[in-house]
């Protein structure tokens, strides 16, 4: 057996090298953290789960260095548009219109599997970070300094990792989750449902519908996703009792798709029954230990926001355990700003969960009656006329944790990212870290160290996306995080020397 020497631990150890896994390796290393990360499989998975992204993603792949990578398997994601009982128009969910705020397409579909591959790319490019395939994780001890992991590998062989810290992002039957006790909380969904990913043809892609369907139909209600070049996506929902395991077959699929497609139309790509559940882990922290991406929450693909949600995660841990590991904090402002993590993303997870169940009930109501009622009422609620609502309208924003204690519009939500005069967008200009933006009519404090200033009076921008923020949230300065959500915002003078007095005594705290 293979022990690692006691005196040298790893920084950070992550189980489990899906994307949650992956963006945080990536995101470790960068900060300079000494990371092993280990995957009991050695190939990403082949088959896509994800189908789409969003532009708070893309920003975090550009923070990665692979936007430019990842660009050409994404796609602009259609409105999808949902028909009610009669086939008529009942919504329509679209993406905000340009200026993009993030400086990316706010809505897009992507290949996972190639998707992965450059995460993994970058990865290796990264020499402080270590990663294990076709390795194990067996059991974990935590103690006061670090945390022991027992790994197996497919040859047999076994080795003991020792780390600072530990991140589970081991998928939704998270062996770190039990090692450490956490509870998975039910928010009450549970539904069977078939998904279908097909290859489809010229003469198939001639016969099928150009936008993103919800079929809200009571007999069976589905979704069509319009995925990049001739993938299309099918999630039908399976009716009580009916064998889900029969549908899952060839023959079973092609019947189920018969409204759509014949099998000379395209060739199956994947099928499999699923049951969608909404799970959030109880506690995201454990001592040393953390949960991360579907080791911590379980989510309905209603608008596809499982994936985003696990790499929201690590985007929020990573520079908390950055400013740790540097010593940026220390003592018990520490460990306030690494519990900020669970405080943080437990909420949101809860509410937008809860908001997409809610989308999963609207296109999911099996009574007719109800079905009808349900039409007539999102019909009256737009006087008739089907307005064009964005699927980032859903998000919400961070309600508590590591913000300012003054709650106020823009307070936690994420801030955008404006292209500059001269060219380029504002991260790639400033980086990241904390940061301090100002919209030419506030003078930066004088006292503001630590911060970096990016006064938009003297470097314009050029599409009037921060101006606009500013405008809707009240506010000539807004005060960022390194992950790009809004600590805190100021109209005046006073108001920008309280806020960045508070952010300095939270991290001396
Ligand atoms: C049908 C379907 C559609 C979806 N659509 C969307 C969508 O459109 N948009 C979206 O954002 N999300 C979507 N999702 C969700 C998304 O696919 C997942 O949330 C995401 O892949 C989870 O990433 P992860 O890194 O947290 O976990 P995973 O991708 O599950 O990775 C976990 C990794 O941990 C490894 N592992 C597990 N146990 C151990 C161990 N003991 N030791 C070592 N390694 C271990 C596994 O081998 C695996 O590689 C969908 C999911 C499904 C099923």
């Amino acid at each position: 057996m293979a022990v690692q020497d006691a005196a040298t631990p790893y920084d950070a150890a992550i189980v489990g090298y899906g994307p949650a896994g992956a963006v945080l390796a990536a995101l470790l290393g960068q900060a300079g953290l000494r990371v092993f990360v280990c995957d009991r499989l050695r190939e990403v998975y082949a088959i896509p789960r994800a189908i789409s992204l969003d532009h708070e993603i893309m920003r975090l792949f550009q923070q990665i260095g692979i936007a430019d990578a990842v660009a050409p398997f994404t796609e602009a994601f259609t409105p999808s548009e949902y028909f009610g009982v009669d086939g008529q128009l009942i919504r329509r969910m679209t993406m905000v219109d340009p200026p993009f705020p993030q400086g990316y397409t706010p809505s897009l579909v992507f290949t996972q599997p190639e998707v992965e591959r450059v995460l993994r790319e970058r990865v290796a490019q990264l020499p402080q970070v270590t990663v294990a395939l076709g390795t194990e994780m067996q059991s974990l001890v935590q103690d006061a300094d670090g945390v022991t992991l027992a790994l197996r590998r497919d040859d047999g062989a076994t080795q003991q990792v020792r780390a600072r810290w530990l991140i589970g992002c081991d998928g939704g039957s998270s062996a770190v989750r039990a090692a450490v006790g956490i509870e998975l909380e039910d928010l009450d969904f549970d539904e069977p449902w078939l998904v279908v990913d097909v290859r489809v043809n010229p003469r198939g892609l001639a016969r099928l519908p150009q936008t993103s369907v919800q079929y809200c139909e009571p007999e069976r209600p589905c979704t069509l996703v319009i995925g990049p070049g001739n993938h299309r996506r099918w999630e039908i929902s399976l009716k009580p009792g009916e064998d889900a395991a029969q549908a899952a077959t060839p023959q079973g699929t092609w019947q189920l798709l018969s409204r759509w497609l014949s099998p000379d139309e395209g060739t199956l790509w994947r099928q499999a029954s699923y049951r969608f559940h909404a799970l959030v882990a109880q506690r995201w922290r454990v001592g040393r230990v953390f949960v991360a991406g579907d080791a911590a929450h379980m989510q309905p693909p209603f608008l596809g926001q499982g994936m985003c949600q696990g790499l929201r995660d690590a985007a929020n841990l990573a520079w908390k355990l950055g400013a740790v590991q540097r010593g940026d904090v220390t003592g018990a402002a520490a460990e306030a700003l690494l519990d900020s993590y669970g405080a943080e993303r437990q909420r949101h997870v809860r509410e937008l969960t809860t908001k997409l169940k809610a989308i999963g009930a609207v296109i999911g109501e099996r009574d007719l009656a109800k079905a009808r009622e349900r039409d007539a009422r999102l019909l009256a609620e737009c006087g008739g006329v089907v307005k064009d609502t964005p699927r980032q309208d859903v998000l919400p924003r961070l309600e508590t944790g590591w913000l300012s204690a003054r709650d106020r519009s823009g307070r936690g939500t994420l801030f955008p990212q404006p292209r500059l005069e001269g060219g380029g967008l504002m991260d790639h200009r400033f980086g990241g870290g904390w940061r301090l933006v100002l919209d030419g009519s506030l003078a930066a404090p004088a006292d503001g160290a630590g911060l970096a200033v990016i006064d938009l009076g003297r470097t314009p921008e050029t599409q009037g996306v921060v101006a606009a923020w500013m405008r809707h949230h009240g506010g000539h300065a807004a005060l960022l995080r390194p992950d790009h959500y809004v600590y805190g915002v100021a109209a005046h003078t006073a108001e920008l020397q309280g806020l960045v007095n508070e952010w300095r005594a939270a991290l001396a705290a």
